[in-house]
C-alpha cells in the first residue's frame, strides 16, 4: 500500500453516545456503567433476520480457508504481481474467472499502466574512514520503484547523508550537485510498539516519495533512502518515489547507520550499480464483480483491495490477503444463498502500488454513479487480527454501523474509528466525492517488518487471523448491502 501521502497522524476515536442515554438527566447511571443502548434508527436498519443473517455469515467465515486458498495460489502459484507483468496480467485472469464461477457479473475495466522491471542492484562503499586497502564495505539496497538506471558498470560518487528536507536544502546545489544523497530519516519504532505504526511510516514515507526528486533538483548524481519499515533483518524496502530521473534505491537500516556513522568520521566514497528499465506502458485491468442487490441493484456497496504487488516478494500481506477477503464475502453470500437488498461489488484493484491507474480510471469510468456507491471497504493494511474499520463518514453513519460492531465482537473487531483521510489509497477519490468509506483495520505490529520487502510471502498470513479479517469484510459488506436505508452522507 502506498497510504502514505495520507499521513494517518491525527484519528481520533469516535464516540457514540446512544441517542436513548442523551435524554436522561445528568444525575442518571454513568456510560461505563450501563449496558449499550440500540437506538430506533439501528434498531430498524438492523431487524432481528437481518442480525441473524450476519451471525452466520460470520461463522461461515470463521470456519473455511477459502481466501487461504485463494492467496496461495495468487502468491505462490502466480507469484510477484507488479504492474504490467505477466503475473499481474495473469492474477487479473485468475480472480476474474473464480468470480465468474461464483456466479459474479464480471467485468474488466481496461487500465494502463506503468511498466518498470528491476535489473542488478548492488554497491559497496569503496573509500571512507579507516579503509582497509583492498577491502569494500557491501551496501544491501533495492531500487525505488520507477527509479532510473545508472550505467551498466555503474557509478562512483561521495556520499551526504542528511536527516530532513531542511538539511539538504541548507547544502544547496555546491555541496550536492555531483554526490550521491542518503535520506537517514529513522522509522520510529516506538510508534510502532504503541500501536501506531501507520502514523511512524506516514512519517517516514515522505522521503521515500519526495527525497529522490529533492536530491535530482539540486543536481544529485543519486539518492538514497533508509528503507520505510522496522525490521531489523537487513531488508530493503521498495517502494513507490516520484520520478526524479536519477538512479533512487532504498538502502536497509542497517547500511544507512554504517553509511551515516562512516560520514560523520569523514568522506565516504560509492560504487553503485542499478540497472532497472522503464518499458512502454502496459494494458492491465481492475476486475469489477457484481453480485446484484434484490431491491435496489443499481446502489452499490465496494468490497475491495489490490491485485497488484510490489516485485520483492508475493505480495501476500500487501495486497493479495485484501483482494481474497473481498473474494470470500461474494464466496460465502453465494454459498449461503443469501441475497443483499443493494449489489455488492467486489474489486480487485490494479496499479495500486506503481501511480494508481487502476483507481483513477474507475474514478474515470464511474464518477457519475458515486451518488449511488452507498459505501466502499478497502482492506490494505495486511493480514494480522483485525480490530475493526476507520471509517470516513459522518457521525450519524458511523453511529448506525454500532449494531455490526456487535455481531464482530466475538473475535474483537468492533472499533470503528473516525479518520480524516481516505481510509485506502484506491477508495480515495470515491471517499473525497462523498462515498462513506471503511478501511479494514489490522494490528499493524508487524506489518512493516515485511511490507515491500522479499520477505512479504504466505507464511506471514496466519490462516485463523485471515478467516478474521474475511468475517469482518463479509459482515460489513453484507450489513452496507442490506441495512434498510443507505448510510446517510
Ligand atoms: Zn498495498
Amino acid at each position: 500500500m502506498i497510504k502514505t501521502i495520507l499521513a494517518l497522524t491525527c484519528v481520533t476515536l469516535l464516540s457514540l453516545p446512544a441517542p436513548a442515554q442523551k435524554q436522561q438527566p445528568a444525575s442518571a447511571q454513568p456510560p461505563f456503567a450501563a449496558a449499550p443502548q440500540t437506538s430506533q434508527a439501528q434498531a430498524e436498519n438492523f431487524p432481528p433476520q437481518l442480525l441473524e443473517q450476519l451471525e452466520s455469515i460470520k461463522v461461515a467465515a470463521l470456519t473455511d480457508d477459502y481466501a487461504y486458498r485463494q492467496v496461495a495460489h495468487l502468491t505462490e502459484n502466480i507469484g510477484p504481481r507488479p504492474s504490467g507483468s505477466p503475473q499481474a496480467k495473469a492474477a487479473v485472469d485468475y480472480v476474474a474467472e473464480e468470480l465468474r464461477r461464483l456466479g459474479l457479473e464480471v467485468q474488466l475495466e481496461e487500465v494502463k499502466v506503468p511498466h518498470w522491471v528491476r535489473g542488478v542492484e548492488t554497491a559497496e562503499l569503496v573509500e571512507y574512514p579507516g579503509h582497509v586497502s583492498g577491502a569494500a564495505q557491501k551496501i544491501v539496497l533495492t531500487a525505488l520503484g520507477g527509479s532510473s538506471a545508472t550505467p551498466a558498470e555503474g557509478i562512483t560518487g561521495d556520499v551526504v547523508v542528511v536527516k530532513t528536507f531542511d538539511e539538504l536544502k541548507a547544502l544547496g546545489k555546491d555541496r550536492v550537485a555531483g554526490k550521491i544523497v542518503l535520506f537517514n530519516e529513522l522509522f520510529d519504532k516506538q510508534k510502532t510498539a504503541a500501536g501506531m505504526a501507520f502514523a511512524a511510516y506516514g512519517e517516514a514515507v515522505r522521503y521515500r516519495g519526495a527525497g529522490p526528486k529533492a536530491a535530482a533538483e539540486l543536481g544529485a548524481a543519486a539518492a538514497l533512502v533508509r528503507s520505510v519499515g522496522d525490521s531489523d533483518f537487513r531488508l530493503p524496502h521498495t517502494g513507490f518515489s516520484f520520478s526524479a530521473g536519477i538512479p533512487a534505491n532504498a538502502v536497509t537500516a542497517e547500511d544507512a547507520d554504517l553509511i551515516a556513522h562512516l560520514a560523520a568520521q569523514g568522506p565516504v566514497r560509492m560504487h553503485l550499480t542499478s540497472t532497472p528499465q522503464k518499458l512502454p506502458d502496459a494494458t492491465s485491468y481492475n476486475v469489477i464483480a457484481d453480485l446484484k442487490g434484490s431491491e435496489h441493484p443499481e446502489q452499490v456497496v465496494v468490497l475491495s483491495g489490490h491485485l497488484d504487488s510490489w516485485d520483492l516478494g508475493t505480495g501476500a500481506i500487501d495486497d493479495g490477503a485484501g483482494v481474497v477477503v473481498a473474494m470470500e464475502a461474494a464466496e460465502i453470500v453465494q454459498r449461503l444463498h443469501l441475497r443483499p437488498r443493494r449489489t455488492l461489488r467486489v474489486i480487485a484493484w490494479m496499479d495500486e502500488e506503481n501511480g494508481g491507474a487502476g483507481s483513477q480510471t474507475y474514478t474515470k469510468d464511474h464518477s457519475a454513479e458515486f451518488s449511488s456507491h452507498v459505501a466502499a471497504i478497502e482492506s490494505d493494511s495486511g493480514a494480522a487480527h483485525p480490530l475493526g474499520f476507520e471509517l470516513r463518514m459522518t457521525p450519524q453513519a458511523a453511529q448506525l454501523l454500532q449494531p455490526v460492531a456487535g455481531v464482530l465482537q466475538s473475535f474483537g473487531a468492533t472499533v470503528l474509528q473516525s479518520s480524516p483521510f481516505p481510509p485506502g489509497a484506491d477508495i480515495a477519490a470515491m471517499s473525497d466525492a462523498g462515498v462513506p468509506a471503511l478501511g479494514l483495520m489490522q494490528d499493524g505490529r508487524t506489518y512493516f517488518h515485511y511490507h515491500h520487502t522479499a520477505a512479504d510471502t504466505l507464511d506471514k498470513i496466519v490462516p485463523s487471523e485471515l478467516r478474521e479479517n474475511a468475517a469482518a469484510m463479509a459482515v460489513m459488506g453484507y450489513a452496507l448491502a442490506s441495512m434498510k436505508d443507505p448510510l446517510p452522507r
